[in-house]
Protein backbone atom coordinates (compact mmCIF):
# COMPACT_ATOMS: atom_id res chain seq x y z
CA UNK A 1 0.00 0.00 0.00
CA UNK A 2 1.19 3.54 -0.56
CA UNK A 3 1.52 6.47 1.93
CA UNK A 4 -1.72 7.84 0.52
CA UNK A 5 -3.70 4.10 0.22
CA UNK A 6 -2.89 3.88 3.73
CA UNK A 7 -4.12 7.12 4.87
CA UNK A 8 -7.44 6.73 3.01
CA UNK A 9 -7.46 4.00 4.56
CA UNK A 10 -7.43 4.88 8.30
CA UNK A 11 -9.47 7.83 7.17
CA UNK A 12 -12.12 7.08 4.36
CA UNK A 13 -14.83 8.90 2.51
CA UNK A 14 -12.59 12.32 3.45
CA UNK A 15 -13.93 14.60 0.16
CA UNK A 16 -10.96 16.70 -0.22
CA UNK A 17 -6.87 16.56 0.34
CA UNK A 18 -5.09 19.28 2.38
CA UNK A 19 -4.16 21.29 -0.68
CA UNK A 20 -7.61 21.90 -2.14
CA UNK A 21 -7.94 23.76 2.04
CA UNK A 22 -4.95 25.51 1.65
CA UNK A 23 -6.55 27.11 -1.77
CA UNK A 24 -9.51 27.35 -0.61
CA UNK A 25 -8.88 29.77 2.58
CA UNK A 26 -6.34 31.96 1.06
CA UNK A 27 -4.21 35.00 3.09
CA UNK A 28 -6.15 37.55 4.09
CA UNK A 29 -5.68 40.71 1.75
CA UNK A 30 -4.44 42.84 4.95
CA UNK A 31 -1.70 44.62 6.28
CA UNK A 32 1.40 43.14 8.94
CA UNK A 33 -0.45 45.64 11.22
CA UNK A 34 -4.13 44.67 11.74
CA UNK A 35 -5.09 42.00 14.05
CA UNK A 36 -7.05 38.90 12.72
CA UNK A 37 -8.20 37.76 16.25
CA UNK A 38 -11.12 35.40 17.20
CA UNK A 39 -13.53 34.48 20.54
CA UNK A 40 -13.72 30.82 20.57
CA UNK A 41 -16.27 29.51 23.21
CA UNK A 42 -17.61 26.08 23.84
CA UNK A 43 -21.54 25.65 23.56
CA UNK A 44 -21.46 25.19 26.77
CA UNK A 45 -24.05 27.62 28.31
CA UNK A 46 -24.84 31.42 27.75
CA UNK A 47 -22.53 34.26 27.45
CA UNK A 48 -21.67 35.42 31.08
CA UNK A 49 -19.30 37.68 32.34
CA UNK A 50 -16.12 35.62 32.22
CA UNK A 51 -17.04 34.84 28.79
CA UNK A 52 -17.65 38.59 28.03
CA UNK A 53 -13.96 39.61 29.42
CA UNK A 54 -12.50 36.94 27.13
CA UNK A 55 -14.09 38.19 23.92
CA UNK A 56 -13.25 41.95 25.19
CA UNK A 57 -9.75 42.13 24.05
CA UNK A 58 -10.30 39.43 20.74
CA UNK A 59 -13.03 42.38 19.67
CA UNK A 60 -11.37 45.35 20.57
CA UNK A 61 -8.11 44.75 19.21
CA UNK A 62 -9.35 43.81 16.49
CA UNK A 63 -11.60 47.09 16.15
CA UNK A 64 -8.74 49.51 17.05
CA UNK A 65 -6.42 47.99 14.34
CA UNK A 66 -9.64 48.13 11.86
CA UNK A 67 -8.62 43.96 11.56
CA UNK A 68 -11.32 41.24 11.81
CA UNK A 69 -12.68 39.35 15.14
CA UNK A 70 -14.43 36.15 14.27
CA UNK A 71 -16.54 33.75 16.03
CA UNK A 72 -15.83 30.08 16.16
CA UNK A 73 -17.74 27.66 17.78
CA UNK A 74 -15.52 25.00 19.45
CA UNK A 75 -18.20 22.46 19.72
CA UNK A 76 -16.22 19.49 19.15
CA UNK A 77 -16.57 17.85 22.67
CA UNK A 78 -20.28 16.43 22.46
CA UNK A 79 -20.67 15.49 25.75
CA UNK A 80 -19.87 19.34 27.53
CA UNK A 81 -22.24 20.73 24.47
CA UNK A 82 -25.99 22.06 25.98
CA UNK A 83 -29.07 22.05 24.18
CA UNK A 84 -29.56 25.05 22.27
CA UNK A 85 -25.99 26.33 23.23
CA UNK A 86 -24.75 26.65 19.75
CA UNK A 87 -28.05 29.45 18.76
CA UNK A 88 -27.86 30.66 22.42
CA UNK A 89 -24.19 32.20 22.16
CA UNK A 90 -24.99 33.85 19.02
CA UNK A 91 -28.20 35.46 20.22
CA UNK A 92 -26.91 36.36 23.27
CA UNK A 93 -24.18 38.46 21.79
CA UNK A 94 -26.76 39.83 18.94
CA UNK A 95 -28.78 40.93 22.15
CA UNK A 96 -26.22 42.64 23.87
CA UNK A 97 -25.04 44.47 20.73
CA UNK A 98 -22.06 42.90 20.02
CA UNK A 99 -21.16 42.03 16.53
CA UNK A 100 -18.13 40.19 14.49
CA UNK A 101 -17.03 40.78 11.42
CA UNK A 102 -17.17 37.31 10.93
CA UNK A 103 -18.03 33.73 12.28
CA UNK A 104 -21.39 31.68 13.56
CA UNK A 105 -24.19 34.09 13.03
CA UNK A 106 -22.23 36.76 11.34
CA UNK A 107 -20.96 35.16 7.61
CA UNK A 108 -18.10 35.10 6.08
CA UNK A 109 -15.54 33.43 3.36
CA UNK A 110 -13.23 31.34 5.57
CA UNK A 111 -16.07 29.06 7.74
CA UNK A 112 -17.73 26.68 8.50
CA UNK A 113 -17.39 28.47 11.74
CA UNK A 114 -18.96 25.22 13.61
CA UNK A 115 -16.04 23.17 14.56
CA UNK A 116 -18.46 20.01 13.70
CA UNK A 117 -19.22 20.77 10.66
CA UNK A 118 -14.91 20.68 9.55
CA UNK A 119 -14.69 17.25 10.27
CA UNK A 120 -13.76 16.91 7.04
CA UNK A 121 -10.95 19.65 7.20
CA UNK A 122 -9.19 18.35 10.03
CA UNK A 123 -9.21 14.64 8.56
CA UNK A 124 -7.56 16.28 5.27
CA UNK A 125 -4.75 17.51 7.82
CA UNK A 126 -4.47 13.81 9.53
CA UNK A 127 -4.44 12.08 6.55
CA UNK A 128 -1.06 14.20 5.54
CA UNK A 129 0.27 14.26 9.23
CA UNK A 130 -0.20 9.93 8.80
CA UNK A 131 1.25 10.28 4.81
CA UNK A 132 4.19 11.79 6.10
CA UNK A 133 5.21 9.14 9.49
CA UNK A 134 3.89 11.81 12.17
CA UNK A 135 0.70 10.49 12.96
CA UNK A 136 -0.48 6.56 13.38
CA UNK A 137 -3.70 4.74 14.24
CA UNK A 138 -3.81 4.28 18.11
CA UNK A 139 -5.72 0.54 19.09
CA UNK A 140 -5.09 1.76 23.27
CA UNK A 141 -8.63 0.38 24.93
CA UNK A 142 -9.98 2.56 27.72
CA UNK A 143 -9.09 0.13 29.77
CA UNK A 144 -5.33 -0.11 28.89
CA UNK A 145 -5.38 4.16 29.05
CA UNK A 146 -6.36 3.99 32.91
CA UNK A 147 -4.13 1.05 33.74
CA UNK A 148 -1.54 3.72 32.13
CA UNK A 149 -2.48 6.76 33.68
CA UNK A 150 -2.88 5.11 37.41
CA UNK A 151 0.84 2.96 36.86
CA UNK A 152 2.12 6.72 35.88
CA UNK A 153 0.23 8.88 38.87
CA UNK A 154 1.54 6.36 41.61
CA UNK A 155 5.37 6.36 40.11
CA UNK A 156 4.96 10.12 40.02
CA UNK A 157 5.64 9.98 36.30
CA UNK A 158 4.54 12.49 33.77
CA UNK A 159 1.28 11.27 32.79
CA UNK A 160 0.26 10.67 28.99
CA UNK A 161 1.22 7.92 26.39
CA UNK A 162 5.17 8.91 25.47
CA UNK A 163 8.21 6.42 24.69
CA UNK A 164 7.32 3.29 26.11
CA UNK A 165 3.71 3.88 26.49
CA UNK A 166 3.27 4.65 23.26
CA UNK A 167 3.00 1.19 22.30
CA UNK A 168 1.53 1.69 18.98
CA UNK A 169 3.70 4.09 17.46
CA UNK A 170 5.74 1.63 15.54
CA UNK A 171 3.37 -1.01 13.84
CA UNK A 172 3.89 -1.80 10.45
CA UNK A 173 1.14 -1.02 7.97
CA UNK A 174 0.12 -4.67 8.20
CA UNK A 175 -0.33 -5.00 11.91
CA UNK A 176 -2.32 -2.48 12.01
CA UNK A 177 -4.55 -3.93 8.86
CA UNK A 178 -4.48 -6.84 10.52
CA UNK A 179 -5.73 -5.44 13.72
CA UNK A 180 -8.68 -3.69 12.32
CA UNK A 181 -9.60 -6.35 10.30
CA UNK A 182 -10.18 -8.06 13.56
CA UNK A 183 -12.28 -5.41 14.64
CA UNK A 184 -10.43 -2.87 17.19
CA UNK A 185 -11.03 0.56 17.22
CA UNK A 186 -8.47 2.90 16.54
CA UNK A 187 -7.99 6.85 16.95
CA UNK A 188 -5.24 8.60 15.63
CA UNK A 189 -2.17 9.94 17.37
CA UNK A 190 0.27 12.69 16.66
CA UNK A 191 4.06 10.98 16.20
CA UNK A 192 5.86 13.43 18.68
CA UNK A 193 9.28 14.23 17.55
CA UNK A 194 9.75 16.07 20.60
CA UNK A 195 12.38 15.76 23.65
CA UNK A 196 11.17 16.60 26.99
CA UNK A 197 14.72 17.21 27.75
CA UNK A 198 14.42 20.08 25.45
CA UNK A 199 12.53 23.51 25.85
CA UNK A 200 10.58 25.67 23.83
CA UNK A 201 9.81 29.67 24.98
CA UNK A 202 6.66 30.97 24.79
CA UNK A 203 6.78 34.17 24.00
CA UNK A 204 3.21 35.47 25.48
CA UNK A 205 2.06 39.08 24.55
CA UNK A 206 0.57 39.01 28.24
CA UNK A 207 2.86 37.25 31.09
CA UNK A 208 6.27 37.53 28.67
CA UNK A 209 8.57 34.69 27.97
CA UNK A 210 7.72 31.14 29.24
CA UNK A 211 10.19 28.52 29.22
CA UNK A 212 8.78 25.02 28.95
CA UNK A 213 9.73 21.40 28.45
CA UNK A 214 9.25 20.74 24.59
CA UNK A 215 6.05 18.34 23.95
CA UNK A 216 6.92 14.37 23.70
CA UNK A 217 3.76 12.99 24.05
CA UNK A 218 1.62 11.34 21.40
CA UNK A 219 -1.41 13.37 21.63
CA UNK A 220 -4.67 12.33 19.90
CA UNK A 221 -5.47 14.52 17.25
CA UNK A 222 -8.42 12.66 15.75
CA UNK A 223 -10.93 10.91 18.42
CA UNK A 224 -13.16 7.76 17.74
CA UNK A 225 -15.60 10.18 16.47
CA UNK A 226 -13.71 10.90 13.71
CA UNK A 227 -13.67 14.68 15.08
CA UNK A 228 -10.53 16.30 16.41
CA UNK A 229 -9.41 17.04 19.91
CA UNK A 230 -9.02 20.83 20.81
CA UNK A 231 -5.11 20.89 20.09
CA UNK A 232 -5.66 20.00 16.76
CA UNK A 233 -8.43 22.09 15.81
CA UNK A 234 -6.51 24.99 17.15
CA UNK A 235 -3.53 24.46 14.84
CA UNK A 236 -5.76 23.56 11.80
CA UNK A 237 -8.34 26.39 12.28
CA UNK A 238 -5.97 29.39 12.95
CA UNK A 239 -3.45 28.65 10.44
CA UNK A 240 -6.59 28.40 8.08
CA UNK A 241 -8.29 31.44 9.51
CA UNK A 242 -4.94 33.19 9.27
CA UNK A 243 -5.63 34.48 12.95
CA UNK A 244 -2.85 36.55 13.49
CA UNK A 245 -3.07 36.59 17.57
CA UNK A 246 -4.86 33.57 19.62
CA UNK A 247 -6.20 35.54 23.00
CA UNK A 248 -7.50 32.69 24.96
CA UNK A 249 -7.51 31.96 28.84
CA UNK A 250 -4.39 30.97 30.58
CA UNK A 251 -5.54 27.26 31.41
CA UNK A 252 -3.96 26.86 28.01
CA UNK A 253 -0.72 28.10 28.73
CA UNK A 254 0.61 24.03 29.51
CA UNK A 255 -0.54 23.27 26.36
CA UNK A 256 1.85 25.45 24.39
CA UNK A 257 4.05 23.15 23.75
CA UNK A 258 1.80 21.08 21.68
CA UNK A 259 0.67 23.52 19.69
CA UNK A 260 3.39 25.27 19.25
CA UNK A 261 4.53 21.55 17.90
CA UNK A 262 1.76 20.74 15.84
CA UNK A 263 2.20 24.27 14.16
CA UNK A 264 5.84 23.07 13.47
CA UNK A 265 4.85 19.92 11.84
CA UNK A 266 1.46 20.67 9.68
CA UNK A 267 4.10 23.35 8.21
CA UNK A 268 2.21 26.20 9.47
CA UNK A 269 3.23 29.75 11.12
CA UNK A 270 2.46 30.29 14.43
CA UNK A 271 0.30 33.02 15.14
CA UNK A 272 1.22 35.53 18.28
CA UNK A 273 -0.11 33.98 21.60
CA UNK A 274 -1.46 36.24 24.99
CA UNK A 275 -2.89 34.36 27.79
CA UNK A 276 -5.60 36.24 30.10
CA UNK A 277 -6.08 35.48 33.51
CA UNK A 278 -9.37 34.88 34.92
CA UNK A 279 -12.25 37.15 36.88
CA UNK A 280 -11.49 35.57 39.82
CA UNK A 281 -14.15 35.76 43.22
CA UNK A 282 -13.26 35.20 46.88
CA UNK A 283 -15.02 32.79 48.63
CA UNK A 284 -13.07 32.95 52.19
CA UNK A 285 -9.61 31.99 52.18
CA UNK A 286 -10.11 30.82 48.82
CA UNK A 287 -9.99 32.72 45.45
CA UNK A 288 -11.35 31.29 42.51
CA UNK A 289 -12.67 31.96 38.91
CA UNK A 290 -15.96 33.62 38.59
CA UNK A 291 -18.28 30.71 38.19
CA UNK A 292 -21.58 31.26 35.94
CA UNK A 293 -23.21 28.32 37.78
CA UNK A 294 -22.39 29.71 41.39
CA UNK A 295 -22.22 33.68 41.22
CA UNK A 296 -25.58 35.25 39.91
CA UNK A 297 -24.20 38.62 38.99
CA UNK A 298 -21.89 36.76 36.60
CA UNK A 299 -25.03 36.43 35.02
CA UNK A 300 -25.40 38.69 32.03
CA UNK A 301 -29.15 38.51 32.74
CA UNK A 302 -28.73 39.98 36.40
CA UNK A 303 -27.88 43.54 34.51
CA UNK A 304 -30.02 43.45 31.83
CA UNK A 305 -32.99 42.90 34.63
CA UNK A 306 -31.24 45.81 36.34
CA UNK A 307 -31.09 48.29 33.67
CA UNK A 308 -27.36 48.31 33.68
CA UNK A 309 -26.83 48.23 29.59
CA UNK A 310 -23.99 46.65 28.21
CA UNK A 311 -21.67 49.13 27.66
CA UNK A 312 -21.71 49.82 31.19
CA UNK A 313 -20.36 45.96 31.55
CA UNK A 314 -17.66 46.75 28.98
CA UNK A 315 -16.23 49.83 30.41
CA UNK A 316 -16.10 47.54 33.70
CA UNK A 317 -14.16 45.15 31.80
CA UNK A 318 -11.87 47.59 29.83
CA UNK A 319 -11.02 48.94 33.37
CA UNK A 320 -9.89 44.90 34.70
CA UNK A 321 -8.03 44.75 31.16
CA UNK A 322 -5.85 47.64 30.94
CA UNK A 323 -4.91 49.21 34.38
CA UNK A 324 -4.83 52.82 32.74
CA UNK A 325 -8.71 53.01 31.11
CA UNK A 326 -10.42 54.21 34.56
CA UNK A 327 -8.52 57.31 34.65
CA UNK A 328 -8.30 57.56 30.80
CA UNK A 329 -12.39 57.12 30.96
CA UNK A 330 -12.79 59.57 33.94
CA UNK A 331 -10.41 62.21 32.56
CA UNK A 332 -12.72 62.07 29.00
CA UNK A 333 -15.71 62.45 29.55
CA UNK A 334 -16.48 63.20 25.94
CA UNK A 335 -14.71 60.05 24.32
CA UNK A 336 -15.67 56.43 24.11
CA UNK A 337 -14.70 53.01 25.17
CA UNK A 338 -13.36 52.86 21.11
CA UNK A 339 -11.04 55.93 21.33
CA UNK A 340 -9.03 54.31 23.61
CA UNK A 341 -6.02 52.25 22.80
CA UNK A 342 -5.89 48.57 24.45
CA UNK A 343 -2.18 47.26 24.83
CA UNK A 344 -1.34 43.82 26.04
CA UNK A 345 1.60 44.73 28.23
CA UNK A 346 -1.12 46.65 30.52
CA UNK A 347 -3.13 43.48 31.00
CA UNK A 348 -2.85 42.00 34.45
CA UNK A 349 -0.78 38.78 34.71
CA UNK A 350 -3.11 37.16 37.48
CA UNK A 351 -6.47 37.04 38.49
CA UNK A 352 -8.45 39.93 39.44
CA UNK A 353 -11.27 40.43 41.69
CA UNK A 354 -14.62 40.70 40.69
CA UNK A 355 -15.95 44.21 42.20
CA UNK A 356 -19.43 44.90 41.60
CA UNK A 357 -19.27 47.92 43.85
CA UNK A 358 -16.44 49.37 40.91
CA UNK A 359 -19.22 48.55 38.32
CA UNK A 360 -21.63 50.28 40.12
CA UNK A 361 -19.85 53.30 40.48
CA UNK A 362 -18.59 53.35 36.63
CA UNK A 363 -22.21 52.90 35.82
CA UNK A 364 -22.87 56.46 37.61
CA UNK A 365 -20.48 58.09 35.82
CA UNK A 366 -21.80 56.32 32.39
CA UNK A 367 -25.51 57.14 33.25
CA UNK A 368 -24.49 61.01 34.21
CA UNK A 369 -23.05 61.78 30.76
CA UNK A 370 -26.06 60.47 28.67
CA UNK A 371 -28.59 63.26 28.00
CA UNK A 372 -31.64 63.53 29.24
CA UNK A 373 -32.82 62.26 25.98
CA UNK A 374 -30.88 59.31 25.66
CA UNK A 375 -31.85 58.26 29.36
CA UNK A 376 -35.43 58.55 28.63
CA UNK A 377 -35.36 56.20 25.54
CA UNK A 378 -33.54 54.08 27.82
CA UNK A 379 -35.93 54.12 30.55
CA UNK A 380 -38.55 53.98 28.62
CA UNK A 381 -37.20 50.47 26.53
CA UNK A 382 -36.63 49.25 29.84
CA UNK A 383 -39.82 50.86 31.87
CA UNK A 384 -41.96 48.88 29.67
CA UNK A 385 -40.62 45.64 30.02
CA UNK A 386 -40.14 45.73 33.58
CA UNK A 387 -42.34 48.22 35.22
CA UNK A 388 -45.55 49.06 33.17
CA UNK A 389 -46.87 51.52 35.71
CA UNK A 390 -43.66 53.56 35.93
CA UNK A 391 -43.73 53.47 31.91
CA UNK A 392 -46.85 54.83 31.90
CA UNK A 393 -46.55 57.64 34.27
CA UNK A 394 -43.20 58.77 32.34
CA UNK A 395 -44.82 58.92 29.16
CA UNK A 396 -48.10 61.13 30.68
CA UNK A 397 -45.71 64.48 29.96
CA UNK A 398 -42.72 63.43 28.21
CA UNK A 399 -41.55 66.76 28.27
CA UNK A 400 -42.01 67.10 32.23
CA UNK A 401 -40.14 63.79 32.29
CA UNK A 402 -37.55 64.92 30.03
CA UNK A 403 -37.15 68.20 32.13
CA UNK A 404 -36.74 66.13 35.60
CA UNK A 405 -34.31 63.99 34.29
CA UNK A 406 -32.65 66.85 32.81
CA UNK A 407 -31.97 68.19 36.10
CA UNK A 408 -28.29 68.66 37.08
CA UNK A 409 -27.26 66.76 34.54
CA UNK A 410 -26.69 69.20 31.38
CA UNK A 411 -23.73 70.72 33.43
CA UNK A 412 -20.31 70.62 33.58
CA UNK A 413 -19.76 67.96 36.84
CA UNK A 414 -23.19 65.87 36.22
CA UNK A 415 -25.00 64.11 39.39
CA UNK A 416 -24.20 60.88 39.67
CA UNK A 417 -27.23 59.04 41.48
CA UNK A 418 -28.69 56.85 39.15
CA UNK A 419 -26.09 53.24 38.54
CA UNK A 420 -29.50 51.41 37.01
CA UNK A 421 -32.48 52.03 35.44
CA UNK A 422 -34.33 50.05 38.10
CA UNK A 423 -33.19 52.84 40.10
CA UNK A 424 -34.27 55.78 38.51
CA UNK A 425 -37.90 55.73 40.10
CA UNK A 426 -36.72 55.53 43.43
CA UNK A 427 -35.01 59.13 42.85
CA UNK A 428 -38.01 60.75 41.25
CA UNK A 429 -41.38 59.15 41.86
CA UNK A 430 -41.91 62.59 44.48
CA UNK A 431 -42.21 64.49 41.26
CA UNK A 432 -45.28 62.72 39.91
CA UNK A 433 -48.30 63.48 42.27
CA UNK A 434 -49.49 60.03 41.63
CA UNK A 435 -46.70 58.28 43.25
CA UNK A 436 -46.63 61.12 45.28
CA UNK A 437 -49.36 60.32 47.09
CA UNK A 438 -48.81 56.60 47.31
CA UNK A 439 -45.77 56.52 48.99
CA UNK A 440 -45.80 56.57 52.95
CA UNK A 441 -44.51 59.60 54.63
CA UNK A 442 -40.91 59.20 55.71
CA UNK A 443 -40.26 60.14 59.36
CA UNK A 444 -37.08 61.52 60.60
CA UNK A 445 -35.97 64.87 62.85
CA UNK A 446 -36.78 68.04 61.21
CA UNK A 447 -37.10 71.86 62.50
CA UNK A 448 -40.24 72.75 61.82
CA UNK A 449 -42.33 76.09 61.71
CA UNK A 450 -45.46 77.55 61.44
CA UNK A 451 -47.48 76.40 58.29
CA UNK A 452 -48.34 80.27 57.62
CA UNK A 453 -44.35 80.71 56.96
CA UNK A 454 -44.20 78.71 54.32
CA UNK A 455 -47.53 79.42 52.52
CA UNK A 456 -45.84 83.12 52.76
CA UNK A 457 -42.73 82.38 51.48
CA UNK A 458 -44.57 80.06 48.41
CA UNK A 459 -47.32 82.55 47.69
CA UNK A 460 -45.54 85.95 48.07
CA UNK A 461 -41.80 85.40 47.94
CA UNK A 462 -41.08 82.58 45.31
CA UNK A 463 -41.10 83.55 41.59
CA UNK A 464 -40.53 81.10 38.82
CA UNK A 465 -38.28 83.23 36.87
CA UNK A 466 -35.69 83.92 38.92
CA UNK A 467 -32.46 82.28 38.09
CA UNK A 468 -31.18 80.13 40.76
CA UNK A 469 -28.94 82.99 42.75
CA UNK A 470 -32.10 85.24 43.10
CA UNK A 471 -34.36 82.39 44.02
CA UNK A 472 -31.69 81.50 46.92
CA UNK A 473 -30.67 85.28 48.11
CA UNK A 474 -34.54 85.48 48.30
CA UNK A 475 -35.19 82.92 50.29
CA UNK A 476 -32.57 83.13 52.88
CA UNK A 477 -33.66 87.05 53.24
CA UNK A 478 -37.19 85.65 53.61
CA UNK A 479 -36.05 82.94 56.22
CA UNK A 480 -34.05 85.19 58.72
CA UNK A 481 -36.84 87.57 58.88
CA UNK A 482 -38.97 84.66 59.89
CA UNK A 483 -36.70 82.83 62.66
CA UNK A 484 -33.53 81.51 60.76
CA UNK A 485 -30.51 81.80 61.57
CA UNK A 486 -28.29 82.79 58.63
CA UNK A 487 -24.76 83.04 60.47
CA UNK A 488 -23.48 79.73 62.23
CA UNK A 489 -21.35 81.33 64.65
CA UNK A 490 -24.07 83.13 65.97
CA UNK A 491 -26.52 80.38 65.85
CA UNK A 492 -24.70 77.90 67.79
CA UNK A 493 -23.77 80.82 70.36
CA UNK A 494 -27.67 81.38 70.78
CA UNK A 495 -29.75 78.60 69.43
CA UNK A 496 -32.69 79.26 71.77
CA UNK A 497 -33.60 82.58 69.27
CA UNK A 498 -34.05 80.89 66.25
CA UNK A 499 -36.05 77.67 65.01
CA UNK A 500 -32.86 76.78 62.92
CA UNK A 501 -30.46 77.95 60.21
CA UNK A 502 -31.26 78.71 56.89
CA UNK A 503 -30.33 75.14 55.49
CA UNK A 504 -33.16 74.01 57.72
CA UNK A 505 -35.74 76.04 55.97
CA UNK A 506 -34.67 74.33 52.92
CA UNK A 507 -34.31 71.06 54.32
CA UNK A 508 -38.25 71.59 55.65
CA UNK A 509 -39.22 72.07 52.11
CA UNK A 510 -37.32 69.34 50.72
CA UNK A 511 -39.38 66.92 53.25
CA UNK A 512 -42.81 68.41 51.52
CA UNK A 513 -41.99 68.30 48.22
CA UNK A 514 -40.49 64.77 48.29
CA UNK A 515 -40.46 62.82 52.00
CA UNK A 516 -37.18 62.48 51.63
CA UNK A 517 -33.96 64.18 53.40
CA UNK A 518 -31.36 64.05 50.32
CA UNK A 519 -32.71 65.37 46.63
CA UNK A 520 -31.28 66.60 44.01
CA UNK A 521 -31.37 70.54 43.94
CA UNK A 522 -35.05 72.16 45.05
CA UNK A 523 -34.80 75.08 42.76
CA UNK A 524 -35.21 72.89 39.94
CA UNK A 525 -38.00 70.61 41.93
CA UNK A 526 -40.06 73.60 43.44
CA UNK A 527 -39.93 75.05 39.28
CA UNK A 528 -41.25 71.70 37.75
CA UNK A 529 -43.78 71.20 40.24
CA UNK A 530 -44.65 74.38 40.17
CA UNK A 531 -46.40 76.59 42.82
CA UNK A 532 -49.98 75.03 43.10
CA UNK A 533 -48.76 71.27 43.21
CA UNK A 534 -47.05 72.53 45.77
CA UNK A 535 -49.25 74.21 47.93
CA UNK A 536 -51.06 70.88 48.18
CA UNK A 537 -47.92 69.29 49.75
CA UNK A 538 -48.01 71.60 51.98
CA UNK A 539 -51.61 71.59 53.45
CA UNK A 540 -50.81 67.88 53.23
CA UNK A 541 -47.66 67.91 55.30
CA UNK A 542 -49.81 70.29 57.49
CA UNK A 543 -52.75 68.14 57.87
N1 LIG B 1 -13.01 26.43 23.27
C1 LIG B 1 -11.92 26.82 24.10
C2 LIG B 1 -12.45 27.16 25.48
O1 LIG B 1 -13.64 27.42 25.60
C3 LIG B 1 -11.29 28.05 23.51
C4 LIG B 1 -9.88 28.26 23.79
C5 LIG B 1 -9.33 29.17 22.70
O2 LIG B 1 -9.72 30.33 22.65
O3 LIG B 1 -8.52 28.70 21.88
O4 LIG B 1 -11.70 27.16 26.42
Amino acid sequence: MTNEEYSNFLLPNVEHDWKYYEEKYPKRNISESQFVTRFAPSPTGFVHMGSLYASFADLQLAKQTNGICILRIEDTDGKRTVENGVQGIIDDFKNLGITFDEGMGFGGEYGPYLQSERKDIYQAYAKKLIEEGLAYPCFATPEYLDEIREYQAHKKLRIGIYKKYAKDRDLSQEEVLERIKNGEKYIIRLKSPGNFDNKVVLHDLIKGDIEMPENDIDEVIIKSDGLPTYHFAHAIDDHLMHTTHVIRGDEWVSSYPIHEQLFKVLGFELPKYAHIAPITKKEGNIVRKLSKRKDEDAAISYYVKKGIPTQVIRLYLATIENYDFEEWYTNNPDKTIDDFNFEFDKMPIGGTAFDIEKLMSISKIYFSRLKNTELFDMLDKYTEEYDVDFNKVINENKEYTLNILNIERDIERPRKDIGALDEVKSYFWYMYPTLFDENNDVYFEIKSCDKNIVLDYINNIYDKNDDQEKWFNKLKEFASLNGYCSDKKEYKENPDKYIGMVSDFCALLRVIICKKNQSPNIYYLIKYLGKEELIKRINKYYN
